[in-house]
């Protein structure tokens, strides 16, 4: 995965579908910064465009240091339009993951249920 040209952060997303396709994403920055997109949401848009919208897993990786990377706000409540329930892997430097969830890290969250 490519480098931020500004954060410097190399960070990759694999999205699974319920039924076992994979889209991947990486970060993509901008120089005004507010447009740059997050690989996690790089990955959503990929396979909804693909015409998918069920989900069941995401794995997040990036090379910061030992510490397994999370999706930050807007990426979670992009991730939570078209699942309440994903699994997410969050994947350190050398491999290894934690295991967490959207409905975890997005509790009481607002979908569009709520419209
Ligand atoms: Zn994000």
């Amino acid at each position: 995965m490519p480098e931020g040209p500004y954060s410097k952060f190399r960070v990759g997303a694999a999205l699974r579908t319920t039924s076992g396709e994979v889209f991947t994403g990486c970060n993509i920055e901008n120089a005004a910064f507010t447009p740059t997109v997050c690989a996690e949401r790089v990955a959503m848009s990929t396979a909804v465009a693909a015409g998918f919208k069920t989900f069941d897993t995401i794995a997040i990786s990036s090379d910061v240091a030992d510490t397994p990377i999370v999706p930050c706000g807007v990426c979670r409540q992009f991730l939570r339009e078209f699942c309440k329930e994903l699994e997410m892997l969050l994947v350190r430097p050398d491999g290894t993951f934690v295991r967490s969830s959207l409905s975890k890290l997005l509790p009481e969250s607002f979908g569009p249920e709520w419209l």
